[in-house]
């Protein structure tokens, strides 16, 4: 396919057709229609049609251009990483309508400033995680299923606690507090789950373990969380 120096490769995830990536011809000019609707984080409805080897955009239409994440490094840096997330978690041309609402809901609460950031990624982990195949079980032994009310070790092996009897590996200690709050926020809906208040201590273990799981499950670990840490060490 010709391919012009103001055409641009934008990646999409999409309700119907899952992430896939699409040629929008001569969008990096200015007075291009698929200028404002291939900026990063833009959400629309879009038109593709399939070309010899990708999809061509043919038409877009901006729902919530989510520009206002640009002018600050923490929304900023969330955002792209609720992106990441997806494109780690997820292959090409595979439909995932639950998941793609659930990221679009996730950049509007992100973009209310209403929310506990920390929350807020916590919650959309779990949720990744469980629409992707690896949902986490609080409610059960991940090794022999027996009821626990709570645990204090987590497998990254069995993906969830671990009762008093079964033996430990291949997971981390986890705190009562920490447990009680992932548990909580994995049985509720998203838009529900960030109200919980929760320490900052709960939070950095919180968010240890969620990296655990995340880059022991895909191939690939996000970088747009570590970058953001690098920077926040050095201020
Ligand atoms: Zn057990």
């Amino acid at each position: 396919m010709d391919y012009g120096e103001n055409d641009k490769i934008v990646w999409l995830f999409t309700d119907k057709l899952g992430k896939v990536s699409a040629i929008a011809k001569g969008a990096k000019k200015n007075k291009s229609k698929y200028f404002s609707i291939t900026l990063p984080f833009c959400y629309g409805e879009y038109t593709v049609f399939k070309g010899k080897s990708m999809y061509i955009l043919s038409e877009g239409k901006t729902i919530e251009s989510f520009q206002g994440f640009l002018s600050d490094l923490d929304t900023l840096t969330y955002a792209s990483y609720i992106c990441e997330l997806i494109d780690i978690s997820m292959v090409d041309e595979e439909s995932n309508r639950e998941l793609f609402k659930i990221m679009v809901s996730t950049l509007y609460l992100l973009k209310s400033r209403a929310v506990d950031d920390e929350i807020l990624l916590r919650t959309y982990e779990l949720n990744v995680l469980n629409h992707t195949g690896y949902a986490i079980n609080f409610n059960e032994c991940g090794i022999c299923r027996r009821k626990i009310e709570g645990s204090n070790y987590i497998s990254f092996q069995y993906y969830g606690g671990i009762c008093s009897e079964c033996p430990k590996s291949m997971g981390s200690v986890i705190s009562r507090p920490a447990f009680n709050v992932l548990k909580y926020l994995s049985s509720m809906p998203l838009e529900k789950a960030y109200r919980i208040n929760v320490s900052d201590e709960v939070k950095r273990e919180l968010k240890r373990l969620m990296q655990m799981f995340i880059s022991t499950n895909y191939s690939r670990v996000p970088k747009s969380l570590q970058m953001l840490d690098f920077i926040k060490e050095g201020e």
